[in-house]
Order: C-alpha cells, then structure tokens, then sequence
C-alpha cells in the first residue's frame, strides 16, 4: 500500500507543468538552439527552401530563447514547424511504407527534469512533437503507439489529420539523387540552463508497416539530461540497438569525455566503423557547446546562440568554426 502511494505521488510529479521551469533565470544566461533536417548523402538532397526554412526557424527561435522562452518550447515549436512544411521526411512530408501509407514516430524529453513523451507508428496525428509533448504532460506514460494510441491523444487533445490528403511525401530533388533521409530534429538550452531534445521522423522508406524506429525512442534517438542534450537521424535499427544517446550523455557523464569526442565515437566509430550504419547526431552542452557528428556525407544543421548570428551547415563545422561554441 504504501509503495502504492508512493508510486502516486511520483506520478503527480510527472504532470508538473512545464512553464514552471521558466521562473528564476538569469538575464544574462547564455542560450542556444540547434536544428536538423537530416542525415545527407549529398549536398544536392538541400534545396534553398531548405536552408531558408532553418534560418527562419533559427532566428525565431533564438528570439524566444533570449526573451525567456523555454527550452522545450524552442525544441517543440521548431520541430512542429518542420513537420508542417513537408520539406523533410516528418509529419506532413512524411515518406511513405511498403504499403503506400504513412506512420510517424516522434520524442522530446526535457533534461532538467528527466520526463520524456514519444508516439510511433501515429497515422493521424498532425505533429508528432505535439503529441509526445501530451504524452510527457498529461499522461503517466512515456510512448503511445499505433490507432489506439491515437484514440488516447484525441480525447486529451492532439489535432488530427485526414491522411488522404495530409501527407505529401516529400518530392525529391530535380537531380538524380536517392532522397533517403529527412528527419528532423531539436536540442536547446534556455537562460535558465536547462536542456530539452526531440526528434520526428516519418522512417526510412521500404520499412513496412508497424516499423518503429529510433526517433520515438528515448536514449536511442533523443536525449537530455543537465549536461547534454541530443538529437540523432540515420538508420535507426543501430541507434536503438546501439542505445546511441544514451551512451554519449553516459560517455560524458560517466568518463568526462568531451562532448565532441562522445559523440564522434558513437556515430563514426560504432555505428560507421563497426555496423557499417549511416548516422549522425547534433550535441547540444550546459556550457552553449555545439556539436555536430555525421559517419557520411555530412547533416543538415543550423545552430543560433546568444550572442551569434545563426549559422547553417550541411557537413560538419571545422574546430574553432565561428559561432560554434560559447566557451
Ligand atoms: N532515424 C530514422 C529512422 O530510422 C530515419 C532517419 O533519420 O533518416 O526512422
């Protein structure tokens, strides 16, 4: 009985709301939001609408940040805005299955405190993000999947869609390139010092229906804590298995490695050199460190710090770029 009280009352904490984090922040604290759009093969697979799409994204970000704004607010409302572009493989633009349909997988986790939401396999829900948002605030859960679980994010809320003539899987470029990728996704830390990530994704195409991948799984795709917070695209199956966020916050956590270094190691020594998987991760440190590790070609990614003007980039940024870290 009394560890089922006790059980309550963990799970009341878990409906805190999150704008009480807000309260209390330093004026002066720096703040950072990075973006992405997906793990690339080529440059040609990033068109101008592309980088005009994360540019926008990255000043009306930072502008909420520097006014105060959360930083799973940042995390959320850009993620929302790439699913409704249908430009990238998430939300609208979407890839479809082996079938012919859509099914879409999404998580955010907030670092400050630990809670986390994420829906997969979501055939009607409009913004993924939003919906694992409601799952991390109003619900006792983690991940709801499938039909059922979009009966549940109905009744508490969640803004539907008819698939028929929602979805518009995105075009591919005029040249001849396989367009394969285009999850997106958000690490960011506010002025008070927390950190928040998610990512939304429509998979892989050729994956059957049913298939889940990384995106909606916490520690394989997203992550945060009060060090890091992380953001990764490319073949899921390796991320799950790999537990892939997870272990970079641990390797930094537990070996004080260096944010660049944890994160190299997984995505280009584990899942390139090893399981020979495609992927990459964009690293987000406590301290406005920016990361950004891909096995391949490179990354759609934009970064906005305080006290920075926004930079976009499509493969990795040399050490020292400008902008790139606030220490
Ligand atoms: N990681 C995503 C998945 O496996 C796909 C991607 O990032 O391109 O569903």
């Amino acid at each position: 009985m009394r560890s089922r009280n006790c059980l309550a009352v963990a799970l009341m904490a878990l409906l805190v709301p999150v704008g009480a984090q807000a309260a209390g922040c330093s004026a002066g604290s720096s703040y950072a939001l990075v973006l992405h759009g997906g793990y690339l093969d080529y440059e040609e697979e990033v068109t101008p609408a592309h980088r005009q799409l994360l540019q926008r994204l990255l000043v009306e970000g930072k502008a909420g940040l520097a006014a105060g704004g959360t930083a799973l607010d940042a995390v959320s409302t850009a993620i929302r805005a790439m699913e409704d572009s249908g430009l990238l493989d998430a939300g609208k633009g979407s890839i479809v299955n082996t079938e012919g349909f859509t099914e879409t997988d999404a998580s955010i986790m907030d670092g400050a405190t630990g809670r986390s939401g994420a829906v997969a396999a979501m055939q009607r829900v409009r913004n993924p993000i939003l919906a694992s948002r409601i799952v991390m605030e109003h619900t006792r859960h983690v991940l709801l999947v499938g039909a059922t679980g979009e009966q549940s994010l109905r009744g508490l809320g969640a803004e539907m869609v008819d698939p028929a003539t929602w979805y518009q899987e995105f075009v591919p470029p005029p040249k001849p390139v396989e367009r394969k990728h285009g999850t997106v996704g958000a690490a960011a830390l506010d002025r008070c010092g927390h950190l928040a990530a998610g990512t939304s994704t429509g998979g892989w195409p050729g994956k059957l229906p049913g298939r889940v991948g990384d995106s909606p799984i916490i520690g394989a795709s997203t992550y945060a804590d009060t060090r890091v917070a992380l953001s990764a695209t490319g073949v899921g199956e390796y991320f799950i298995k790999r537990a892939a966020t997870r272990d970079i916050a641990m390797r930094v956590q537990y070996l004080g490695q260096p944010l660049k270094a944890a994160t190299d190691h997984v995505v280009k020594t584990l899942i390139g050199k090893e399981d020979k998987a495609e992927g990459a991760v964009i690293a987000l440190g406590v301290d406005g460190e920016v990361v950004v590790s891909s096995n391949g070609y490179g990354i759609l990614w934009g970064a906005a710090q305080s006290g920075h003007e926004p930079v976009l980039g499509t493969r990795e940024p040399g050490a020292g770029a400008p902008g790139i870290t606030l220490r």
